[in-house]
């Protein structure tokens, strides 16, 4: 074991503290990454706080890791000492099932490991990107091309690949109409890769206060949800709407922006179960669904791909000992779009 720093939430709702943690030491297939950035995910907060159930503490949340390769294991083949690599929301899962096989692991039959608060397959439990060094198996880590920029990079890992999935599941690209729901740090993700694949790209948020960056990121429309005439202007416009919030939403009203054969997919989920009136996909044959993270191989698609068009998060960098501010403005929806930890400051 080697003993690394860390933040950490000691307790459920507590602040975020320095402490230390033990790594376990590189094994046959385990590379060694010193982590130079990690994002600030909204799950982190929910898992911090338990928003999502009791959790195993102390934590270290983080699942948007990017670094440079310090050590390896004899029988890493994937990477070297002194590559880029990231880790997102993954480290481990079955290997044996058929999703598995398929290159679907986020949707392991037996459950995926998570990159943090979770008890690995060797019984210990997981700390995640807010430290200094972790040790991953080279199966879960991602070649971060040298294209990217580490810093704008990490947020790729969870956010990037959330929205990555689902828009090339449902095929968005060229001639296809495309609505990103939420301007975040999720939405942000999903306007710049649905304008990359060539897709026409509208936005629908609360209000039109990022209007102006909407456009700029890569939209070629933005609407305001607030205002009524919306729903009405838009009406059997899309062939996908990719929903990033979790707030509670008048799924029938979104529904009706689809055109026939339409799907709404939803990579953010409201933490009460939903009341809808099923003519809203039986009239139009429309698909309301769901998408989580994506695989690894994909992952490593995307980070490929975004490296190939210039994409990265827009983020604002901060140091580990304001992570406790940004998590209430995050909540306050107060950033613009990814906040994301410089680990030389732990
Ligand atoms: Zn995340
Ligand atoms: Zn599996």
């Amino acid at each position: 074991m080697t003993t690394v720093a860390a933040y950490a939430a000691p307790a459920g709702k507590a602040p975020l503290e320095r402490t230390t943690i033990e790594r376990r030491e590189v094994g046959e297939n385990d590379v060694l990454i010193e982590i130079r950035f990690a994002g600030i995910c909204h799950s982190d907060i929910h898992m911090a706080r338990e928003g999502w159930g009791e959790a195993i503490f102390p934590m270290v949340p983080g699942h948007e890791i990017a670094g440079v390769v310090t050590e390896v294991g004899s029988g890493v083949t994937k990477f070297e000492v002194g590559d880029h690599a990231g880790v997102g929301c993954m480290v481990d899962s079955c290997r044996e099932c058929d999703n598995c096989k398929a290159g679907l692991e986020q949707y392991c039959a037996k459950g995926n490991v998570q990159t943090y608060g979770a008890v690995g397959r060797d019984g210990e439990v997981t700390y995640g990107g807010y430290s200094t060094h972790i040790v991953v198996d080279q199966d879960f880590a991602l070649r971060i091309p040298d294209g990217l920029s580490l810093d704008v990079a990490a947020p790729l890992l969870c956010a990037g690949i959330t929205t990555y999935s689902p828009l090339k599941h449902w095929n968005a690209g060229p001639g296809k109409k495309v609505a990103v729901l939420g301007m975040g740090g999720l939405g942000h993700m999903g306007v710049k890769i649905a304008h990359a694949l060539g897709a026409e790209v509208t936005v629908l948020s609360q209000s039109l206060r990022k209007k102006d960056d909407g456009l700029k990121l890569g939209a070629d429309h933005y609407y305001a949800t607030s205002d009524p005439e919306t729903f009405e202007k838009l009406r059997g416009s899309f062939d996908l709407i990719l929903s990033t919030v979790s707030a509670p939403l008048d799924f029938g009203a979104y529904l009706s922006l689809l055109k026939t054969d339409g799907a709404l997919v939803n990579v953010g989920a409201p933490e009460e179960p939903i009341s809808l009136n099923l003519f809203s996909v039986i009239g139009g044959r429309k698909t309301l669904a769901g998408s989580m993270i994506g695989g690894i191989r994909e992952t490593q698609e995307m980070l490929d791909f975004c490296a190939e068009h210039g994409i990265g998060a827009e983020i604002e960098l901060i140091s580990a000992s304001e992570i406790n501010e940004a998590y209430e403005r995050v909540l306050a929806s107060d950033v613009r779009y990814r906040f994301v930890i410089d680990a030389a400051t732990i």
